[in-house]
């Protein structure tokens, strides 16, 4: 994956010295951590998780005997795949649902994150499932995100509630409620409005909408490009707002997508989805599992 691929080859550098040989001491198992730690870093992963990372792995390594192991190789590969995968999440963590529908899903992030093309593509995901989401749009600032969720609507045949762009989010968020339920809609997706930086007006707004809707989701969209800002966005957007999730978007890019990888690791909120291209159909569930077997390459 093209925000990974600099990790991927460094990394593979440092497993392949290790295979090629039948022992190795302590001091290789040292000098292959010293060198993942620093592909870590250069991939652009937040220098605590990498302490903690590096320091679980050597710990394993040394006390698993990898110097005894005549495939101490592939061990240690193992231990470092099994590491990757606990660093964004361990297991793959679902949508969650209403008990009774709809399932409202809340979209959250900064601006140009990619909130109105996830919302998107997020009903379309469902819509593969046989479910009928409905899209709304709360983001009433940026002039052309109504336009454009119409447009992403249209596209996919769901529909699209919209009161323009005069009445407040939270009345359209409580208004897009109701036309649910009157619908049918078992999902509900609210796109919405994002600022260039965090501030006060904007969290204000959005945990009105929170109140008023009462999300079985609030997803922060993330975009992987940002570098270490989108940990602290993460962080920020945590404590005001009760996260339940995360999207990872851009990873297609070909920046470094290492911050990305952090967010789990500093909020503790789970990675749901990860965003891979500007097509409707390029979003997946995230599995930990395979991300770290991709990684690893
Ligand atoms: P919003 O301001 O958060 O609603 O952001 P938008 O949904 O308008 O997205 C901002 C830009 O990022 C648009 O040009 C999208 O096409 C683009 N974008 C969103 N997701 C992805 C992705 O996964 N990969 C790529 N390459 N572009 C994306």
């Amino acid at each position: 994956m093209a925000a990974f691929e600099g990790l991927t080859s460094r990394l593979q550098n440092v497993f392949g010295k290790l295979r090629g040989k039948g022992k190795v001491s302590e001091d290789d198992v040292n000098e292959a951590m010293r060198e993942v730690r620093l592909a870590l870093l250069e991939a652009d992963v937040n220098f605590k998780v990498v302490k903690d990372f590096v320091a679980k792995v050597k710990e394993r390594a040394l006390g698993q005997e990898v110097v005894k192991s005549f495939t101490p190789g592939m061990v240690i590969i193992d231990l470092v795949n099994k590491e990757l995968t606990e660093l964004m999440g361990g297991t793959t963590s679902k949508l969650a649902k209403a008990n009774k529908p709809p399932t409202v899903i809340m979209m959250a992030g900064l601006q140009g994150a990619g909130k109105t093309t996830t919302s998107g593509k997020l009903a379309r995901l469902l819509q593969k499932s046989n479910h009928k989401p409905l899209l709304v749009a709360a983001d009433i600032y940026r002039p052309a995100a109504i336009k454009q969720l119409q447009v992403l609507g249209e596209q996919i045949q769901a529909p699209v509630f919209s009161l323009g762009d005069q009445t407040s989010p939270v009345e359209i968020a409580r208004q897009a409620l109701a036309q649910a339920k009157a619908n049918g809609n078992d999902y509900v997706i609210i796109d919405t409005a994002g600022r260039l930086h965090i501030d006060e007006a904007l969290m204000e707004e959005l945990k009105q909408i929170h109140e008023v809707t009462k999300p079985d989701e609030v997803l922060l969209v993330v975009d992987a490009m940002t570098g270490q800002d989108a940990v602290n966005v993460a962080q920020s957007f945590d404590e005001q707002l009760e996260l339940t999730g995360v999207v990872l978007t851009k990873l297609d890019g070909d920046t470094r997508g290492g911050a990305a990888l952090s967010v789990k690791a500093v909020t503790g909120r789970p990675i749901k989805f990860a965003a891979m291209g500007e097509k409707i159909d390029s979003l997946e569930p995230f599995h930990p599992d395979r991300m770290a077997s991709r990684i690893l390459g």
